[in-house]
């Protein structure tokens, strides 16, 4: 569908019930167990039809009940961002972090992106906590490059989801933060998956152009999970490329060296940054640097740690209380 120049993609979710004497008493517990229905339909990818059955209202409190406590836990700070370093592998060096949400619910305990980033985009809450992880990531980063005057610069990522990408706002608050925190061009790193990107390619190739111009840096994330090619997304303003970690657990198998070889070595020809993901151990950083790989970020130099932490790290002063 058009609207004015904008291409929209439309999707129906349907939710079925049938009417059941026993469990029905009236219209309003049958609509009831039809939204269950349809909203399971949208949680299970959208665009589809699903007819209740009484499962799906387990399912449903879980999420309904998570959805709400959301809301609070943004209020009451529950939700924080957290960084994991990505290290240059020449000389071992921090060269930047990436920002990641994690959720200390009270009752459920720490909750990871998988458990509730999907809530959060079905519901729109995923907009808040984007907005949440810039601004802190972008605080973060300028305090870590007051305590650093290295060249490049520290950076950090921080990353974006399609119904982010989406919204004209993301201009305006890129640009408020980036005014707001002084923080080197190019060095808050926007990042944004292939798929996301392919969704609608003319937009998002408009809006990244845009970003950039503003002084964002861009980041492909999950490279290689999606079947479009470097060369394709070269047309798009990244200057850093992350390989898939599912590229490098394939440790020992044959093929492992040949893909990852020659995705490196065309992300270098396109003058691109490579930042490997999910390097767990010694040996897949020995083989990551032998590859020409620039970059990795994975459990073998750390996992993600709280802000204050990441603080300590780097040699920044800890945050006035
Ligand atoms: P991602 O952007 O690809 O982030 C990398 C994920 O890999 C993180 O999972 C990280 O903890 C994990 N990881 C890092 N090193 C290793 C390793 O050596 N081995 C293994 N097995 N995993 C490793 P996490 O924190 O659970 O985040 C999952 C996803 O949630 C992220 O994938 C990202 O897509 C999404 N996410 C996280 N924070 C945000 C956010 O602020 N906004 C949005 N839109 N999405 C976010
Ligand atoms: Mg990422
Ligand atoms: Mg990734």
């Amino acid at each position: 569908m058009r609207f004015t120049d904008r291409e929209i993609a439309l999707f129906a979710s349907i939710g079925i019930a049938l009417y059941d004497q026993q469990i029905h008493p009236g219209a309003a517990e049958m609509l009831e167990d039809a939204e269950i229905a349809m909203r399971h339909a949208k949680r299970s990818g959208g665009n589809r039809i699903e007819v209740f059955r009484p499962a799906m209202r387990a399912q449903r409190s879980d999420r309904v009940t998570l959805e709400t406590d959301m809301r609070r836990a943004l209020e009451r700070s529950e939700i924080k961002v957290f960084f994991q370093p990505i290290v240059r592998l020449e000389d071992r060096t921090i060269a930047g972090f990436e920002a990641l949400l994690r959720w200390d619910h009270p009752r459920l305990g720490r909750l990871e992106p998988s458990e509730f980033i999907p809530v959060a985009e079905q519901t729109g809450l995923i907009v808040d906590l984007g907005l949440l992880a810039l601004e802190r990531t972008a605080r973060e980063l300028a305090a870590w490059q007051r305590a650093l005057a290295v060249d490049p610069p520290i950076f950090a990522s921080v990353n974006i989801s399609s119904r982010q990408l989406l919204r004209h706002d993301l201009l305006r608050d890129v640009k408020s933060v980036l005014m707001r925190n002084d923080i080197i061009k190019g060095s808050l790193k926007l990042e944004l998956t292939e798929s996301l990107v392919m969704e609608n390619p003319e937009y998002a190739a408009q809006m990244l152009m845009r970003l950039k111009e503003l002084g964002a840096g861009l980041s492909l994330d999950d490279f290689g999970t999606g079947y479009s090619s470097l060369a394709y997304l070269q047309r798009f303003p990244f200057d850093t490329v992350k390989i898939d970690r599912s590229f490098i657990k394939q440790s020992g198998k044959g093929a492992r060296p040949i893909i990852l070889r020659s995705i490196i070595a065309l992300a270098q020809d396109l003058g691109l940054d490579v930042v490997a993901e999910g390097a767990e151990t010694e040996q897949d950083a020995i083989e990551l640097y032998q590859l020409g790989c620039g970059y990795a970020q994975g459990y073998a130099f750390g996992r993600p740690i709280s802000a204050r932490d990441a603080r300590r790290l780097v040699g920044a002063a800890p945050e006035a209380a």
